[in-house]
């Protein structure tokens, strides 16, 4: 079973071919990182324009690639939301319009729905899962079950995970993104050097904040600099990821407990850090834990996990039509109404 996979929710021009929700036959990606670097961060109405330039290149590049014609396949998948919606729309009319002349099942994708799935690629795919999602826009615990629906069990109540390396890297003079930058220096730190607030970490709730962390890393860094003091910025790296990991790893293994689940997910964009890798193996050793993480490739946004969720929403049995919009905001609940 074949399914066409695409994303255009942020910043990446994406589409993939994926047989059963496991098997990548294609994935292409126009990155506009390059393009969105100079300003620092992602701008709307640039990325809506890249996406629109590039769509058709790209599904045409992932079908090419993966030897099959629109007529082979056996649905298309897009993400509806949440996400930019200018951006949202290029993808979503381009896959309506693949759909409309193919007369091929359509599939509107949670695009955080799409990121579980991506732990299922090239790996088995065993809900009932509970998962972490850790991205640019996302903190979130969550319970996806056997047809593919999702229970939201906490999330954060001001910056994502990834929104906290993005600005924390900008402080320390580093390049947009800044999760894979603060990744590298991280692991030469000293995680100890600075004494930061890990928050929620002694309450039962299944909380997570960030904006408070990463203003205490402003802080530091301007005491820093009013005294003259030298602070190696690898030692503000590790000092920072340990804060976060720590939260990240508590929380989880507070969800683990509570909802008795022993599968866990990790995915998202910072799913790809090799020191949150580290820390939650360390935590599934010691929990007794079975832990899943996408490959780093299909941790990011990209088309294959978007054409993966769809193939587990039809396996559920759970269709679109194509009067489906896009929408900036969309909670599990509102995306599970539009499909039957
Ligand atoms: P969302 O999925 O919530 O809509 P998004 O799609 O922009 O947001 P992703 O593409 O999933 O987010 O992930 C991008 C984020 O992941 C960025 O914030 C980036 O800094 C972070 N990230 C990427 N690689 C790493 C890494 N190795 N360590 C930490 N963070 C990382
Ligand atoms: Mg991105
Ligand atoms: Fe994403």
């Amino acid at each position: 079973r074949l399914m066409l996979g695409i994303e255009t929710s942020c910043d990446e021009t994406s589409a993939a071919v994926v047989a059963d929700g496991q098997s990548v036959r294609s994935l292409v990606t126009y990155s506009q990182i390059a393009i969105h670097q100079a300003f620092g961060g992602v701008v709307p109405e640039v990325a809506s324009r890249q996406h629109v330039a590039v769509i058709t290149r790209t599904v045409e590049q992932a079908l090419t690639e993966a030897n099959v014609q629109l007529s082979q396949l056996d649905g298309i998948a897009v993400t509806c939301g949440p996400g930019l919606l200018g951006a949202l729309l290029v993808g979503l009319s381009a896959a309506k319009g693949y759909a409309l002349v193919s007369g091929l099942p359509f599939f509107p994708v949670h695009h955080i729905a799409g990121h579980v799935a991506a732990a299922g690629l090239e790996a088995q795919w065993r809900p009932p899962m509970l998962c972490l999602v850790v991205s640019g826009g996302h903190t979130e615990l969550l319970v996806v079950d056997e047809n593919f629906r999702f229970q939201r069990l906490g999330g954060t109540v001001d910056d994502a995970a990834g929104e906290a390396y993005d600005k924390v890297a900008r402080l320390c003079g580093l390049n947009y993104p800044g999760g894979p930058e603060i990744d590298k220096l991280a692991a030469q730190g000293n995680p100890d050097a600075l004494d930061l607030p890990r928050s929620f970490l002694d309450s039962e709730e299944l909380s997570f904040s960030f904006s408070g962390l990463k203003s205490a890393v402003a802080n530091r860094l301007e005491k820093a600099r009013r005294n003259h003091e030298y602070l190696p910025v690898e030692d503000i790296c590790a000092s920072f990821q340990q804060a976060v990991l720590d939260v990240l790893v508590t929380k989880t293994s507070q969800a683990a407990k509570k909802t008795g689940l022993r599968r866990i997910v990790v995915a998202g964009g910072v799913a790809a850090n090799r020191g949150l890798r580290q820390a939650m193996t360390q935590l599934a050793c010691r929990a007794d834990l079975e832990i899943f993480f996408p490959n780093p490739v299909y941790c990011t946004d990209n088309g294959a996990m978007i054409a993966a969720a769809g193939s587990h929403m039809m396996k559920a049995g759970r269709h679109g039509t194509l009067d489906v919009n896009a929408y900036a905001n969309l909670s599990f609940a509102e995306w599970q109404n539009l499909t039957s």
